[in-house]
């Protein structure tokens, strides 16, 4: 038997399970399987508490790749400072719901199209190399706009403990320290609206100290690029990567000492942003599935269910993980566990087990489960085309 992460405080178990105030099975029932749900309450509580706990001066941004879907970035939108993109097609997602003025567009190799799409609206261009800082250039030059333009600094460090390392290494995201702050001043002779710094250095931190450390080597960064420059940066985008527990053992971050601690070390006069994208909306997201087979194989029972890495790659292990660990599993209907059970998906692959030998209540054809820590990185973040099932659906609660 193998453990599974932790369930979300926002909801209780055994169970029977309850999304948004109404019954798992009765979502299930009504909309049909597979689906996402999303508790809106849930992501604005996220909010309201990093909010509290950081410093006024430091504004929220959502990054929407976490989860684009458009009814909970409207939602969303109205509760955070800034969106952040990375895609002509992210950008007119964010565009419908935000003043252009709040969205910034990160990304490597943005086509001339999507610059100047980001030009002509005025969002900001986080710039990710000194040849996309000139193509910037000369389509403003061309279409006679100033054009909001930030870099995206490589740092020579990394977020230690961090899922997904950004930083301190060659990268194909933002530009070298050494040579940010010719760039600065080469953009600012152009005559662009220089938007400041972006300084993303990993994601999927658990470990608060190593957030704070990273953070405090980011206020520095920013502030000896800046003397370097010789101009005071309107923004610093300090990145994100705070991660959330998704497996057996995993503590959530502690967000009030994070803002404690970057109230002591930011610049007076400067704004500050934190870009997050998982934090914010991975809790609020169920998966919930139906169960179309029950069967044996070599003494293993196995649940295969109507939905699996189609539509929640990252539940599978598929999806930035080294190893492959059980993600927080529920019946449905409730239950103490009875049995040892894996969790297939309908995929013709062995890759499409969403939960691998754990211990689960006696559940049969016909009913519901629920995979938790959906909300970020799912429908859009999977092979939902791979093997021809069909999409899942989603709604907001
Ligand atoms: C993906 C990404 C994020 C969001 O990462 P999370 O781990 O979901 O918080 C934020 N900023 C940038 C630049 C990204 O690429």
């Amino acid at each position: 038997m193998k453990p599974t992460g932790p369930i979300p405080p926002y909801f209780t178990a055994p169970g029977p399970l309850a999304i948004a105030g109404r019954a798992a099975e009765d979502w299930a029932a009504d909309r049909g399987t597979p689906l996402f749900v999303y508790d809106q309450a849930i992501v604005a509580d996220r909010i309201a508490t990093l909010r509290a706990a950081l410093p006024p001066a430091v504004e929220i941004h959502y990054a929407i790749k976490a989860n684009p879907y458009a009814p909970l970035l409207a939602a969303m939108a109205p509760l955070v400072g800034g969106l952040d993109v990375a895609s002509a097609g992210e950008l007119d997602m964010a565009l419908a719901v935000k003043p252009a003025a709040h969205i910034s567009f990160a990304g490597p190799g943005k086509r001339d199209a999507e610059l100047e799409a980001a030009i002509r609206v005025g969002a900001t261009l986080n710039l990710e190399s000194e040849g996309e800082a000139t193509r910037a250039v000369a389509i403003a030059d061309r279409l006679g706009i100033t054009p909001r333009l930030a870099v995206r600094v490589n740092p020579s460090f990394e977020l230690k403990g961090s899922g997904m390392k950004m930083g301190g290494r060659p990268s194909p995201f933002g530009i070298d320290e050494a040579r940010v702050p010719a760039l600065v001043r080469r953009l600012i002779a152009a005559g662009a609206d220089w938007r400041g710094f972006h300084i993303f250095a990993g994601s999927q931190a658990l470990d608060t100290a190593a957030i704070i450390e990273t953070q405090r080597a980011t206020v520095h960064l920013a502030r000896d690029l800046a003397d370097r420059a010789g101009a005071m940066p309107p923004l610093v985008n300090l990145g994100g990567g705070f991660g959330v527990p998704y497996f057996a053992g995993d503590t959530p971050v502690d967000v009030t000492a994070i803002g404690a601690a970057l109230g002591e070390v930011l610049e007076p006069g400067c704004a500050y942003a934190i870009e997050l994208g998982r934090w914010l909306v991975a809790e609020a997201g169920v998966y919930l599935t139906r169960v179309v087979d029950r069967k044996d194989s070599g003494g293993e029972t196995f649940l295969v269910v109507d939905g699996g890495l189609n539509h929640q790659l990252a539940a599978t292990g598929n999806f930035g993980t080294v190893v492959r660990r059980n993600y927080p599993v529920m019946l449905a209907r409730g239950g103490e566990p009875t049995e040892t059970v894996s969790i297939v998906g309908p995929l013709c692959t062995p890759l499409d087990r969403l939960a691998d030998r754990i211990a689960f209540p006696r559940a049969d054809v016909g009913d519901v489960v629920a995979l938790f820590l959906a909300g970020a990185y799912g429908a859009t973040a999977s092979p939902a085309r791979f093997l021809g099932h069909p999409d899942a659906q989603e709604v907001l609660a």
